[in-house]
């Protein structure tokens, strides 16, 4: 599928719901790295609005019990790719959205300075669907044609001994092998 990212960082044909947790990036600093993610809300069920939710500062803390203990977290991050491959942006990719949190890669630290955050609706057991590897990988395709991306890499790479996802179902080789496509 062909996906096209704006000048100013917007995906045409996605779905936007603005999330107000993002700032500016640094100034000159470029975009070049992807962090992959997976997040399903409440944990393990699909196809609820808690993630967008939680993006945008409206979680119902008393609607879950797992919420009580994030509904204060202020998170974003520029994607969400539905189970079903629906595509929604949250965070313009010229902007900082908050992903990754404390976060190192290759050395540099602070990684939602320098990158684009893209989250999987899934879950640690279950394996990702072929429309989400299809989706996401047009999504990579768009957004290297608009920065100047040198990798993907997982949030559990970047934040090890603190975060799990994308977790072990995530298959690499086949997403790398897609966007060699
Ligand atoms: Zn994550």
């Amino acid at each position: 599928m062909e996906l096209r990212l704006t000048e100013e960082g917007l995906l045409e044909g996605a779905r936007y719901i603005a999330s107000p947790n993002c700032d500016e990036r640094p100034a000159g600093c470029a975009v070049d790295l992807i962090v992959i993610h997976s997040i399903s809300l409440p944990p393990g069920e699909f196809g609820g609005d808690g993630i967008v939710r939680l993006f945008t500062n409206t979680l119902d803390a008393g609607g879950h019990p797992y919420y009580a203990t994030i509904a204060g977290l202020r998170v974003s991050a520029h994607f969400l790719i539905r189970r079903d491959g629906e595509l929604s942006q949250f965070v313009s990719c010229g902007a900082r959205a908050w992903h990754a949190g404390e976060s190192r890669w290759r050395g540099r630290a602070r990684c939602n300075d320098f990158s684009i955050g893209i989250e999987l609706e899934g879950a640690d057991e279950a394996p990702f669907e072929d429309r989400q590897y299809a989706v996401l990988a047009g999504l990579t395709r768009a957004i290297r044609l608009r920065y100047p991306v040198v990798d993907m890499t997982g949030h559990s790479d970047i934040a090890p001994g603190r975060k799990t996802d994308p977790g072990p179902q995530f298959d690499w080789s086949r997403y790398r092998a897609l966007i060699e496509d």
